[in-house]
């Protein structure tokens, strides 16, 4: 993800490589080329716009540094601009007060719900947690079992739906893996929800219905990192339907062009938590908007 990107933006600074001090029109011009560079790997307009503007300012204002060259400055700036869309200084998962803490995963299907809720059981073990995994997609004729294998790999436990508690029916599921995680001694429990190949009405209901019954400290949106301009009005339709306090981009490892990955935040107003680079357990951390950047810099 994000070669051609990286390549685009490495072809304008080698440009600007060699010159003295950048006129306004050197500067507009460089500007042209970045902005091209980010609608072309998928970056949503606003998005766009606003990094464009930034960078300008940026770019002409005061802070220009004898220390650094046109083409470090420029760097620089996009280097900072970078990680400003991409959250800045980042956030980490919030816990409850009074465990367990409740994480609600929505998303739409195929967003790799399921392999997240597995990932991050296995990592939030791997940090000293207990955490439950809860099947409430029953959509998917496979979900359950998916989830359940990933539990055993991750070595946590599922609570799923089975006669006489509450089959078919995923908000009864979920309502009850809270007090089965109280009685078990569970401090984290991770819904994974059902979700549609595109935004509809009913899916938005039972994810509130959902969100409702357990009064998650966390909603996470997962988004697939792969789809293209989509994002943004799926990510939209989350924000507004559920409410959504962070996301996890998932499918990094992939070779598309990265655009939602970059919009996102903006878009949601939420933190990107994690990222998910494979479909693996262990191709999971904890997301960097610094390390993010310097990736896309190269
Ligand atoms: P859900 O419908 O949202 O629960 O999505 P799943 O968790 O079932 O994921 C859908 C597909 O994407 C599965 O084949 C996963 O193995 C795959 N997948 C999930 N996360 C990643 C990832 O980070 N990278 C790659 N390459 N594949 C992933």
């Amino acid at each position: 993800m994000f070669d051609n990107l990286s390549d685009r933006l490495s072809g304008i600074f080698t440009k600007l490589r060699g010159k003295g001090r950048l006129t306004d029109a050197d500067i507009d011009a460089t500007a042209r080329e970045i902005r091209l560079a980010l609608l072309e790997a998928d970056v949503a307009l606003p998005v766009v716009k606003q990094f464009i503007a930034n960078l300008k300012e940026r770019a002409r204002g005061s802070e220009v540094s004898e220390a650094l060259n046109p083409a470090q400055q420029i760097i620089k700036i996009v280097h900072e601009e970078l990680i400003t869309i991409l959250g800045g200084e980042g956030r980490r998962l919030q816990f409850a007060k009074n465990p367990p803490t409740v994480i609600m995963l929505a998303g739409l299907q195929g967003s790799g719900k399921t392999t997240l809720a597995g990932k991050l059981s296995r990592w939030l073990k791997g940090q000293g947690h207990q955490p439950l995994l809860v099947a409430a997609d029953l959509q998917r004729p496979n979900a359950v079992n998916q989830l359940q294998v990933l539990a055993g790999r991750a070595g946590v436990d599922v609570y799923a739906p089975s006669p006489g508690n509450g089959v078919g029916d995923p908000v009864q599921v979920a309502k009850d893996s809270i007090e089965h995680a109280k009685r078990t001694a569970k401090d984290i429990v991770i819904v994974d929800t059902a979700g549609r190949l595109g935004i509809d009405a009913e899916m938005m209901q039972q994810a509130r219905d959902i969100r409702d019954a357990v009064d998650p400290d966390e909603v996470i949106f997962v988004i697939d990192a792969m789809v293209g301009q989509d994002a943004v009005s799926t990510a939209e339709a989350f924000r507004d339907g559920v409410g959504i306090t962070g996301v996890v981009l998932s499918k990094l490892d992939g070779d598309a062009r990265g655009g939602a990955a970059l919009s996102v935040r903006h878009v949601t107003g939420q933190p990107i938590l994690f990222a998910s680079t494979g479909e693996k357990l262990e191709d999971f951390d904890v997301f960097h908007p610094d390390r993010m950047a310097s990736r896309i810099l190269g």
